[in-house]
């Protein structure tokens, strides 16, 4: 079977693409091949960023790669966040420290208030390298309303929703998130191929 690293340690990403490449590709976590650097993020794109984490560990490693990045853009900040979502407050901030940032930032705005997430997935293999994106259109909420998933989720409601991505929870999420619709155009290629 085909074997191919993905460039993270996080738990729910892996889990997610290998159920959906199951019987199919083998996928390695970072640890899994004794990976446990700080992999530089240092590119001013999503793109530049997903490429960087899948040459480090093809370069390093030798083994074919895929890494993804994802940032989330406002509008009317032209395009804030962006490539620093993570750190959109300090170097090491929280999730509601970022947030409480955005709608500080959006003070006074009137809805809607339009963004979207876009993830990239870049993929190096025999074939060279390729990117697959993803996005979902929203907008920001007044203010934070849900439990569910992590980072921005509390403030951006989905195109087409009345609900916060964090009120809608993971099965919706994972069916029409940016992520989902980079996994799925990665999949795809890979399963043509
Ligand atoms: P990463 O590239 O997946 O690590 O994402 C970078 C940052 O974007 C995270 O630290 C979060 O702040 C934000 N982010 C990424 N994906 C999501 C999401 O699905 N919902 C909300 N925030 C997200």
């Amino acid at each position: 079977m085909k074997k191919l690293v993905f460039a993270t340690n996080n738990q729910h990403k892996l889990s997610e693409i290998r159920s959906i490449l199951k019987g199919r590709v083998e996928i390695l976590s970072l640890s899994d091949i004794g990976c446990h650097e700080d992999i530089p993020e240092t590119a001013d794109t999503l793109e530049g960023n997903a490429l960087l984490k899948a040459r480090f560990v093809y370069e390093r490693y030798g083994y074919y790669c895929f890494a993804d990045d994802t940032g989330l853009m406002v509008d009317v900040l032209d395009g804030a966040p962006g490539v620093y979502s993570a750190r959109y407050a300090g170097a090491h901030c929280s999730s509601k420290d970022n947030v409480d940032k955005l709608l500080h930032e959006l003070q006074g705005l009137e809805s809607p208030r339009k963004a979207h997430f876009c993830t990239v997935i870049a993929l190096i293999d025999e074939r060279g390298e390729h990117c697959f994106t993803g996005e979902v259109k929203g907008e920001i909420t007044q203010s934070p309303s849900g439990e569910a998933g992590f980072g921005y989720d509390p403030v951006f409601r989905p195109e087409g929703y009345e609900e916060t991505f964090a009120d809608l929870g993971e099965e919706v999420k994972n069916r029409i998130s940016h992520r989902a619709r980079a996994v799925e155009a990665l999949a795809q290629y890979l399963l043509e191929a």
